[in-house]
């Protein structure tokens, strides 16, 4: 079959209405116009699982093909996810998951998984935060958020101990998605870091206070916090490390991917055994993936048995739109929302919701030698 002759209209995500405005399920009643009490809720909560079936059973139902090339394959991969969750409402945490974007690893995809998962989040429904506490502010500037020298920023935060709730700006783009911006001063803080009280501790502080502020404000309380670190494990990574329950790790799928890695889980540990006991590794994403390669498919393979549950299912493409996105001021999500990337993006986000709907994800058990 020609992959890409599936019957499906897609549509962006209008947040107003909280749907998409050409969901692919006829008759899906719009549930943001349910109230707030807890029926509503419950009622809310089974209109969303109702057409989330709904949605996986027309996906499952496309015709399967010889799909005997990777572009066939991809293509009908691509509509499979367009229509399963396009315009999906993502469950909400029971309370705020703050999540650390770490890997010692520069130029992996840190920054680009968490503009776009954040943006995915936000675009299905959720309040989301992103922290940018590196001091090249790529992810400000992805997000469109304006970061010259004088604008308030996380620099201010962490060594004036500014407010957060004085620095967040949202996205002009995505309605919901918040961003703490860094500034070039930021670079000079790992050093005037060191000198502080408290000096491990100062981000943590910061969103605490933020989030017993956005509760007694009109500012939503975020669903999520991801927290986009640089690449290595100075003072500013050490702060994102103790302000969050759970790192998300992007892992590219090339030849040096795992060197290192072990390096970044002995930090880990070392920040759980001193500082932060609720500290773990609760999600890992394979990012610039090639299906035509032997190393990407074998990369992933290694991954995927040394962390079989922390592995989302989807894997991000190597994609030009992906790359293209931030120098548009965007994410890929609102720059080419039906790109393959932005649906990769759109599905690691979606799993991420649902394995967090039921609380914080536990830590795995240990492994049995
Ligand atoms: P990090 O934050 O880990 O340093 P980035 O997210 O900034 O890494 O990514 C490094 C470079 O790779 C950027 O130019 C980005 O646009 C590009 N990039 C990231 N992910 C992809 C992808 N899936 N496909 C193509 N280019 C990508
Ligand atoms: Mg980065």
């Amino acid at each position: 079959m020609a992959a890409d002759s599936s019957p499906v209209a897609t549509a962006p995500v209008s947040r107003e209405t909280g749907s998409a405005s050409e969901s692919p399920v006829a008759g899906a009643p719009t549930p943001s116009h349910v109230g707030d009490s807890a029926a509503a809720e419950d009622a809310l909560a089974a209109v969303v699982s109702r057409e989330t079936e709904q949605r996986e059973e027309l996906a499952s139902s496309l015709p399967h093909g010889d799909h005997d090339t990777p572009l066939a394959r991809a293509v009908a991969e691509d509509a499979r996810k367009r229509i399963a969750l396009t315009g999906r409402v993502f469950p909400k945490p029971p309370t705020t998951r703050v999540l650390t974007v770490a890997n010692q690893k520069g130029g992996v995809g840190k920054t680009t998984t968490t503009v776009n998962v954040a943006a995915a989040l936000a675009q299905a429904g959720l309040t989301v935060l992103v922290i940018d506490i590196d001091p090249q502010g790529n992810a400000s500037t992805a997000l469109g958020i304006d970061h010259h020298a004088e604008v308030p920023s996380i620099y201010d935060v962490l060594v004036e101990g500014t407010p957060m709730m004085d620095v967040v700006q949202e996205c002009p783009d995505i309605p919901g998605l918040w961003c703490a911006p860094a500034t070039i001063d930021l670079a000079g803080a790992e050093i005037e870091l060191v000198s502080l009280v408290a000096r491990e501790t100062r981000l943590q502080r910061a969103i605490t206070a933020y989030l017993l502020q956005a509760e007694s404000s009109d500012r939503p309380t975020p669903d999520y916090v991801l927290i986009d670190c640089p690449p290595s494990l100075g003072l500013l990574t050490v702060n994102a490390f103790v302000a969050a329950q759970e790192v998300f790790i992007p892992i590219q799928c090339e030849y040096y991917a795992l060197e290192g890695l072990s390096q970044l889980l002995k930090n880990i540990e070392l920040i759980r055994n001193h500082l932060n006991p609720t500290l773990h590794v609760s999600t890992i994403l394979l990012t610039m993936y090639d299906g035509r390669t032997r190393l990407s498919a074998q990369v992933a393979d290694e991954v995927r048995t040394h962390f079989p549950e922390q592995v989302l299912r989807n894997t991000v493409p190597r994609s030009v739109r992906i790359s293209e996105a931030p120098s548009h001021g965007q994410t890929v999500m609102t720059y080419d929302p039906n790109s393959s990337g932005a649906l990769s993006y759109l599905g690691a986000a979606a799993e991420l919701a649902d394995r967090g709907a039921a609380g914080p994800v536990p830590p795995p058990a240990p492994a049995q030698n």
